[in-house]
């Protein structure tokens, strides 16, 4: 099986073109920032402070959580139920990222990770797949763009899928995510020794999927 990890910081595009690039390469996208969005949003569900994880942990054996994958890409359901749209809302964005703080959160979302990996050709895109969840992954890519890049991205797609949000706001939160993603003690982001540093801010969608794609056939001879 061949494993790719994609690892950088929100709005850097990693979603859109892991998907792409999975689509042209035959491979799974498994995106697992929707994995933490589903505890957060079950933690927000259940009325629980999701900065405390004395609140957050007791939760965790009592979530199921499982993705499905569609030709339309991959869907997160949360006992069950499809909340595929409903993890992406601001609320629970932030609430992905203070549980993702949490090691005994990141620990219960490994195995499943890893499995996934050892049973498809994968194109697997977080914020620690090459550092800690496929540390021997045959191709690391980190991908990147300015703040503000990122932040106008991320803005347009809210509004796009109907969301209502500010720019303003929405550059605040890229920010504060950025800064409590690398500066978490557990599996903080950071780009792996051996990965590939892609610099989206000035490249097209069309000409980033081009560049991974051709990376990841370079790199694993495909
Ligand atoms: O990638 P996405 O924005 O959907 O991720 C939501 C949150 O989940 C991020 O802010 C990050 O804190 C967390 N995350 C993580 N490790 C991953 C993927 C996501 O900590 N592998």
């Amino acid at each position: 099986m061949i494993a790719v990890a994609l690892d950088g910081p929100s709005g850097a595009g990693k979603s859109t073109i892991a998907q792409e690039a999975a689509r042209q390469l035959g491979f799974l996208h498994v995106d697992t920032g929707a994995l933490y969005r589903a505890i957060g949003l079950l933690a927000l569900r259940k009325g629980a402070d999701v900065t405390d994880p004395a609140q957050v942990l007791p939760l965790l054996p009592e979530a199921e959580i499982s993705l499905r994958f569609t030709p339309e890409g991959q869907r997160i359901l949360l006992q069950g139920e499809d909340v595929s749209e409903e993890v992406r809302t601001p609320r629970a964005s932030m609430a992905a990222s203070s549980v993702s703080a949490m090691p005994e959160v990141r620990r219960f979302l490994l195995e499943l990770q890893r499995d996934l990996a050892r049973k498809n050709n994968v194109i697997m895109d977080g914020r620690d797949i090459g550092t800690v969840v496929l540390p021997d992954a045959a191709v690391k890519i980190f991908l990147t763009a300015d703040p503000k890049t990122r932040a106008t991205r991320r803005y347009k797609e809210l509004i796009q899928k109907g969301i209502d949000a500010d720019p303003d706001t929405v550059l605040r939160e890229v920010e504060e995510r950025d800064y409590n993603d690398s500066h978490r003690a557990a599996a903080p982001l950071r780009q792996a020794e051996d990965a590939w540093l892609c610099d989206t801010t000035d490249l097209t969608l069309a000409g980033t999927v081009a560049a991974v794609v051709g990376y990841i056939r370079e790199r694993a001879g495909i």
